[in-house]
């Protein structure tokens, strides 16, 4: 597989064309942005270190039935992927108050949720991506209902898969964000999911083992990514 032209390079991420059309290639970055790039900075290895939990998850996915762009990992910060057009909606999934969740409702972080809750984000960071609902969507042409319908089904999936699989591995799945695109008609999972885009917690001492570790000035966030990756990656 060639690496071909820069597509487009986001906060994270770079975006290579590659010589299948059908096919990019992800370059994993260690920039770290946070408040929609108000915050900048460095993780080391932080792109190693994504690029291989990502393919780990993705993988588990896949053993699950839920298929994504992922299609293998091919160096330490290159992951090959379907090219996919990207809807321009982020999807947060959330077991306990965390975030902005508690910002908005007054809540203290923590408490498990009674419910799984789904929410939309507008992906535009002009507008510091709006939280949406499903009607506007369908309104704005942002997916059709049978796209967003999906997309929540296979979301809430993702969580069952991920859930079980983190708390096995004495981690708890406080909430995540995922990316979703257009692959010639079919909707797949795309983007990544590592610590950038979910909250883990230590299952025993709460401890945020996370990018929030990066948001909030807490330290050691090197080492909490390298503890996700060992508990992620490698055996029980
Ligand atoms: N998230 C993300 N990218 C974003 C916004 C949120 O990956 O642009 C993830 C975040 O890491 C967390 C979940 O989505 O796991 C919910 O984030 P929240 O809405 O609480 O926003 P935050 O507090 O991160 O601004």
């Amino acid at each position: 597989m060639e690496r071909r032209e820069k597509l487009y390079e986001g906060k994270a991420k770079i975006i290579y064309a590659t010589d299948d059309p059908g096919k990019t290639i992800l370059y994993f970055k260690d920039d770290a942005t946070a408040f929609n790039g108000a915050k900048k900075g460095t993780i080391l290895d932080k792109g190693v270190i994504n690029n291989k939990v990502s393919a780990r998850l993705f993988k588990l996915l896949a053993e699950n039935g839920i298929e994504s762009h992922f299609i293998e990992q091919l160096s330490e910060r290159e992951m090959l992927a379907r090219r996919v057009e990207i809807f321009p909606v982020e999807v947060v999934v959330r077991n306990r108050i965390a975030g902005s969740l508690a910002k908005r409702m007054g809540r203290e972080e923590g408490p498990e949720l009674p419910m799984t809750i789904v929410e939309y984000y507008y992906k535009d960071d002009d507008l510091n991506d709006p939280m949406i609902n499903r009607d506007h969507v369908l309104a704005f042409n942002l997916a059709t209902a049978e796209q967003i319908d999906e997309v929540r089904e296979t979301a809430l999936k993702v969580n069952e898969v991920l859930k079980n699989y983190m708390f096995e591995r004495d981690v708890l799945l406080v909430d995540f964000k995922l990316e979703f695109g257009d692959c010639g008609g079919r909707i797949l999972l795309a983007d990544e999911i590592c610590p950038d885009t979910c909250r883990l917690w230590d299952r025993q001492t709460l401890e945020k083992l996370d990018k929030d570790r990066f948001r909030r000035e807490l330290g050691g966030v090197e080492e909490a990514y390298l503890e996700i990756c060992r508990r992620v990656c490698g055996e029980i």
